[in-house]
């Protein structure tokens, strides 16, 4: 059986990462979305097994020491971890798979499976960046100076992506998003 395709899409925190993903999944029903854990609290609107799985820890580290992660990362003071069991089973059972992880993180996951296909989401500047991290009414003055400074280092790896979308006008860039996952659902993983 041909594998599922294997999608990491990453973006500087920000840049609407989220509000793409919500748009395309209607789009794309068959498509799986990997939940990743971590050990950060739930936003207000958040759910535990919907958006993560919110584990203390302790939780964590004895799933770092099961080798339990297909990677994991510190991001912002707080653990992310992919789960390897659910990516290999769905892409092993012909299932397409996106995985929502930060940009160390797709370098991982990119130097492990060769067919993964990376998507970097970008803003056109980085005041733009900023009044988007304003908007989102989330964050603390200090938490958005933090992911500006990451902001910079991120767009510096963004050519380790074969595709990179602009999130300038969120209908375009739904469009462009859509585009790349539609050509490459016909195509082999490996
Ligand atoms: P991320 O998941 O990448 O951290 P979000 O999806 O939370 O980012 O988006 C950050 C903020 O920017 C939110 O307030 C969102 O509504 C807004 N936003 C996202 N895309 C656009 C866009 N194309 N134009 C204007 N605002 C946007
Ligand atoms: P947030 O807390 O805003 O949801 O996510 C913060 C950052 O962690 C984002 O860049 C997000 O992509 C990243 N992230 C979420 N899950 C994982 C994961 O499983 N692994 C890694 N490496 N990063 C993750």
């Amino acid at each position: 059986m041909a594998k599922g395709a294997l999608y990491v899409i990453s973006a500087p925190s920000g840049a609407g990462k989220s509000t793409l993903i919500n748009r395309i999944r209607p789009m794309f029903p068959d498509m799986l979305y990997s939940i990743s854990c971590t050990t950060r609290s739930p936003r207000k609107d958040e759910a535990q097994g919907v958006d993560y799985f919110f584990v203390s820890r302790e939780q964590f580290k004895s799933m770092i020491k099961n080798n339990e992660f297909l990677e994991w990362k510190e991001v912002h003071g707080n653990l992310y971890g992919t789960p390897a069991a659910f990516v290999s089973e769905a892409v092993d059972s012909g299932r397409s798979v996106i995985l929502d992880i930060d940009v160390e993180g797709a370098r991982e996951v990119f130097s492990k499976f060769k067919g993964a296909v990376g998507i970097f989401i970008t803003v056109p500047n980085m005041a733009v960046l900023e009044e988007r991290l304003r908007s989102r009414g989330t964050d603390s003055e200090a938490s958005i100076r933090i992911r500006m400074i990451n902001a910079g280092h991120e767009m510096e790896l963004a050519p380790v992506f074969r595709y990179q979308v602009v999130n300038d006008r969120l209908d375009n860039a739904v469009e462009e998003l859509a585009s790349i996952l539609n050509e490459q659902t016909s195509r082999c993983w490996k």
